[in-house]
């Protein structure tokens, strides 16, 4: 399964009916998930170098029709990430004060800074689709948006090094009843029904209506789109993981150079540890020397205890106590992370 089997070309016509719902894979179950574990150690790697090369962003666009796994995606595709460097933001019902603006302003406050990645579920195009669907806007203010979407995308590539890859999630209307059925049979999955998901589904014709415009009109080569098969949740993961995994892969991402001069640090970390060592055997040799009278005996067996006490506590191994590997270790992880 390769990443680049799901692109919409640019300029293309897309007709969702010539587009499978259900992924199809030769491999077992245990072999999909073994792939989804090896693409999640890739993917936490790279996303390690994006953090600390602090120079480029991604960003994620999920959209799919209610119930066609986003949360999922979200869930079982970015779950080997550091949280530290990711970030979602669900786009809802805008606000008042969202409506009072142009329609990418709050979409343009969530876009990913430097070094981070960040994932859209639902987003900008909600505003071709929903909005469109359901007349909210006149067709002539909703027409114009294509352009501004492509305008905007290019504008977050070329201007703050961000690369857009957007999915989406290709379901069939059979899938989804069957999806609404489990959310009603089961009542961890109750939480999520919700009366619109009925209206909507109505609407379906509309809405791939819409789909299809927007794929064709917005899948461009700075931010094109993916259309994933959605219907089997291994397969609709593993795609999705490889997609971002090709799209990480192809931003050249390349841990910074050291800020510090590291042999002098080096220096710095040895003549520490030599001053620690030699104050800490001071102390020992001081506590050797003094002649236990009877009443201090025992504070002095006290002493000695809590000193040993503290000195299994951090027991030297045998390389770490004559010096380098394990210190050396140890400060290699530490730069790790303050350069992560
Ligand atoms: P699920 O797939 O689990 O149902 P969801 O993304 O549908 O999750 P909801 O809270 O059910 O989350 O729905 C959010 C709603 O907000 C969607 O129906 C979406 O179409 C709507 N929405 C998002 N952006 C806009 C917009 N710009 N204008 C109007 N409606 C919007
Ligand atoms: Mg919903």
């Amino acid at each position: 399964m390769k990443a680049d089997k799901f692109r919409v070309k640019p300029s293309s016509k897309v007709n969702l009916n010539k587009f499978a719902t259900r992924g199809k894979s030769d491999q077992s179950k245990e072999a999909l998930l073994a792939d989804m574990l090896e693409v999640g150690a890739e993917l936490a790697a790279l996303q390690l170098k994006l953090y600390a090369e602090d120079k480029q962003s991604l960003l994620v666009v999920l959209q799919g029709m209610d119930a066609a796994g986003k949360d999922g995606v979200i869930r079982q595709v970015m779950q080997p990430l550091n949280t530290q460097g990711v970030r979602v933001s669900c786009f809802k019902q805008p606000s008042t004060l969202e409506l009072s603006h142009d329609f990418l302003w709050r979409v343009h406050a969530q876009a990913p800074e430097r070094g981070e990645i960040v994932i859209f579920n639902r987003s900008h195009y909600e505003d071709v689709l929903v909005v469109r669907t359901h007349k909210l806007v006149p067709k002539a203010v909703w027409k114009q948006r294509y352009e501004h979407i492509n305008a905007f995308e290019k504008l977050l590539v070329e201007q703050n090094n961000t690369r857009i890859v957007k999915i989406f999630l290709h379901m069939s209307p059979e899938e989804q009843l069957e999806r609404f059925r489990e959310r009603l049979e089961n009542p961890e999955k109750n939480w999520k029904i919700s009366d619109s998901d009925y209206s909507e589904r109505e609407l379906w014709p509309d809405y791939m209506a819409a789909y299809e415009d927007a794929l064709s009109r917005t899948s461009t080569p700075w931010a094109p789109w993916h259309i994933v098969p959605a219907d089997d949740n291994r397969t609709r993961n593993l795609a999705v993981a490889k997609i971002v995994r090709h799209a990480l892969r192809e931003m050249n991402l390349r841990m910074p150079e050291p800020s510090v001069d590291l042999e002098a640090i080096r220096a710095k970390y040895h003549t520490a540890a030599n001053i620690a060592a030699s104050a800490k055997s001071k102390v020992t040799a001081g506590v050797k020397a003094k002649a236990p009278t009877k009443t201090s005996a025992q504070a002095t067996t006290k002493i000695a205890t809590k000193a040993n006490a503290s000195t299994t506590a951090k027991a030297p191994t045998k390389a770490s106590a004559s010096q380098p590997r394990a210190a050396t270790k140890r400060v290699a992880t530490r730069k790790t992370k303050v350069s992560s």
